[in-house]
């Protein structure tokens, strides 16, 4: 079977490729002396910066559907992007090269649902009975959260991919 990408993928791919060679690699210098100060955790003043220019130039959000002109009832929890398929988007997340970061997305799906629970837990139990009862969600919020440990891949296939690449870097 041939493959190939329609024009409006191809488009998408011309885009991403551009933004990438004019902010992207030209700031990977500044990324990595960034890095090197310390703590690998604190953002980076690097990657705000390219992070809103990508905003700008409408690279932002590729695979969430548009809102077609409704307001969002919340901003910080509604995204709204062209609504690319995985097909079309594929390409462009191995363009942006986010392989790099495979680590610290194992790690961010076992730790944010872990600690999710826990904090919904830590208020279940300050409500006493009512914490299990129907009246202030809070059972539900942890069903739904403990669900991600599974549904997102099962803890322990992230724990193995993360320590895959962690003793990978020494296996000579
Ligand atoms: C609400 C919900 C929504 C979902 N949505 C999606 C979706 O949108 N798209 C999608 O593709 N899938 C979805 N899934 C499926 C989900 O990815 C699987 O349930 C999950 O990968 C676990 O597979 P399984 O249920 O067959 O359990 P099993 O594969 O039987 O795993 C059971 C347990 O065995 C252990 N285990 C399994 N594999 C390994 C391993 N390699 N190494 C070590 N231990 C292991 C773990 O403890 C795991 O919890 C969803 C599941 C749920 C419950």
């Amino acid at each position: 079977m041939i493959f190939e990408h329609g024009d409006t993928a191809k488009a998408w791919q011309r885009r991403v490729r551009d933004f990438m060679d004019q902010h992207v690699y030209p700031a990977e210098a500044r990324f990595h002396a960034d890095l090197a100060t310390g703590n690998p955790w604190a953002l980076s003043p690097v990657v705000e910066e390219t992070k809103a220019k990508a905003k700008a130039a409408g690279l932002w959000n590729l695979f969430m559907p548009p809102n077609h002109g409704h307001a969002h009832v919340d901003d910080r929890f509604e995204f709204e992007g062209p609504g690319l398929s995985n097909l079309e988007y594929a390409p462009l997340a191995e363009m942006a090269g986010n392989k790099v970061a495979q680590a610290e997305i194992a790690m961010i799906k076992v730790a944010a649902p872990r600690i999710a629970l826990k904090v919904i837990d830590d208020a279940i139990q300050a409500h006493g009975g009512g914490g299990v009862s129907e009246d202030f969600g809070l059972a539900e919020l942890w069903a739904n959260n403990r669900m991600l440990r599974i549904a997102d891949g099962p803890d322990e296939v992230h724990n193995r991919s993360i320590a895959r690449i962690e003793f990978g870097k020494y296996r000579d």
